[in-house]
């Protein structure tokens, strides 16, 4: 047993656990972070970033194909995909390496190995000797983060059946690939090969892709990726993959029958699942319901002395939403008096060309919700910024409660918009009517001008249209 005792030990360092340390070390208490990988977590080293580096190299390319719309001849450019999977493994080594020098910085002790929490308030951790060493703390923090989900009729071979961890660092570009699942993940890797030059067919569940987005949201992105090559099979499930020729053989079910697709690779982007095996909720009696750890608003469980916080509980599976868990729980354990969380208000992005971002709800939940609408929406093809940038395809929808004029939700789809969602979450914190939005000036040329354009349409009085 270690004879140093911490106020906060906190199992897995992703952007849960370690923003929660940072914020704890900040508070005065004596922290220390439990990691059996990289530090940093799946988002940095897995997740969030390198695909984003993947995307933008994929960006890059599409861009240097389209030089002609911009008056630029380009010849003879080429993709070498080693490359481009180098760089995403540089940029997301160089962002683990980022948290080494945060944790050092704030005097965080960072213990290599796997935690297991057990009675009494301690954490056993088993380093790459198997050697055992128990810590003890005050409060342990679990965030040990989540998993691709397998399907019963898709088991990962990281060969021919991938994960996302083995869609990011494939070897060579596949010819053809199907993606199964639209949610973020699976649309943004969908994005990233197709504009490699693989032939990728997406194959959903539901009845449209990205279903967790407003109607018109998925509807746009359904034609524009069918604009740029993919195919699209909606109401459509997954029921067999054969692996065992040169490539893969998938079976689809769909309304019509069903289908064999041929392909190099699959990709199954069906969700995740929490990491609760073996850490120790058992042998402390932590509680899990539907295979999450059952917490309170500030993130305590059932058993005092322990909080869950990010993909292991509750709520949206995104990196922004476990760093503001992190750090209520750890202000919560210093004595202060956080707000909770409002899950009302948090914003979703996907980093696909176009992009898509959104908060709140959409139309139709609103509607479902009892609520009178004024909607407004504005097309980028009506924006001189997006004119001049040659991104006119999307649009910004806002939905208002029509009563008292509250911001219900706002969704976007086109050029940037990940980067104009959080006004739209700073104005609804702030409780901001659509009328002081339509008066909210905006910088001209910008594509942020659509957000009060949309605003002002919605009260008749939209000027660019
Ligand atoms: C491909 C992909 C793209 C994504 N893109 C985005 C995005 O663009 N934006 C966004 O907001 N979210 C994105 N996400 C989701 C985001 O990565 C997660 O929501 C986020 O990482 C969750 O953070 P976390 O701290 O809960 O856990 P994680 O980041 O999963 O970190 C958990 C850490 O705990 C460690 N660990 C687990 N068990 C133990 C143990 N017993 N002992 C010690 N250490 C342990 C793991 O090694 C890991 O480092 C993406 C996810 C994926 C898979």
């Amino acid at each position: 047993m270690s004879s140093t005792k911490f106020d906060v030990i906190v199992v897995g360092s992703g952007p849960g656990g370690y923003v929660a340390a940072i914020r704890a070390s900040q508070l005065g208490l004596k922290t220390a972070v439990v990691e059996a990988a990289e530090l940093g977590g799946i988002c940095l080293n897995w997740g969030c970033i390198p695909t984003k580096a993947l995307l933008k190299s994929a960006q890059v390319f599409e861009y240097i194909n389209h030089a002609a719309d911009y008056g630029i001849t380009v010849k003879d450019a080429s993709a070498d995909f080693t490359g481009i999977v180098k760089r995403s493994r540089g940029v997301a080594d160089g962002m683990s390496k980022g948290v080494t020098f945060l944790m050092k910085k704030n005097k965080i002790e960072v213990i290599k190995g796997w935690g297991k929490i057990q009675p009494g308030k301690k954490v056993e951790v088993t380093d790459s000797e198997d050697k055992k060493t128990v810590y003890a703390a005050d409060n342990i923090i679990i965030a040990t983060g989540a998993r691709s989900r397998e399907l019963p009729a898709m088991k990962i071979d990281k060969k021919k059946i991938l994960g996302y961890r083995d869609a990011m660092v494939l070897d060579k570009m596949p010819k053809k690939m199907v993606v199964v699942g639209s949610g973020a993940i699976g649309i943004e890797f969908a994005y990233f090969y197709a504009t490699m030059g693989a032939e990728v067919t997406i194959v959903e569940f539901l009845d449209r892709i990205v279903p967790v987005e407003d109607a018109e949201v998925s509807k746009t992105l359904e034609k524009l990726y069918k604009k740029a090559g993919m195919t699209i099979m909606t109401s459509s499930e997954v029921t067999a993959v054969d692996t065992k020729g040169a490539g893969c053989k998938v079976t689809v079910k769909t309304a019509k029958g069903e289908e064999t697709l041929e392909c190099d690779v699959v990709l199954s982007a069906a969700g995740v699942v929490s990491n609760l095996e073996n850490i120790g909720l058992e042998d402390v009696g932590i509680l899990v319901d539907k295979g999450k750890i059952k917490v309170d608003e500030y993130y305590k469980t059932n058993m005092p002395g322990y909080y869950a916080i990010g993909d292991v509980i509750p709520g949206p599976a995104l990196a922004h939403v476990a760093s503001a868990e992190g750090i209520i729980c750890v202000e919560k354990i210093a004595g202060q008096n956080p707000d909770p969380l409002d899950y009302g208000n948090i914003p979703g992005c996907t980093y696909c060309s176009p992009e898509i971002a959104s908060v709140g709800m959409t139309e139709a939940k609103a509607k479902e919700a009892g609520y009178e609408l004024r909607i407004g929406k504005f097309p980028f093809s009506a924006s001189g910024k997006a004119s001049a940038a040659g991104a006119k395809d999307g649009f910004v929808k806002l939905v208002f409660d029509k009563k008292y004029g509250e911001l219900l939700g706002a969704h976007m789809v086109g050029y940037n918009v990940t980067e104009m969602i959080a006004e739209i979450v700073a104005i609804r914190k702030l409780e901001t009517t659509g009328h002081e939005l339509i008066k909210t000036v905006h910088p001209h040329p910008t594509m942020s001008e659509a957000i009060m354009e949309a605003a002002a349409a919605a009260y008749d009085e939209v000027i660019h249209l």
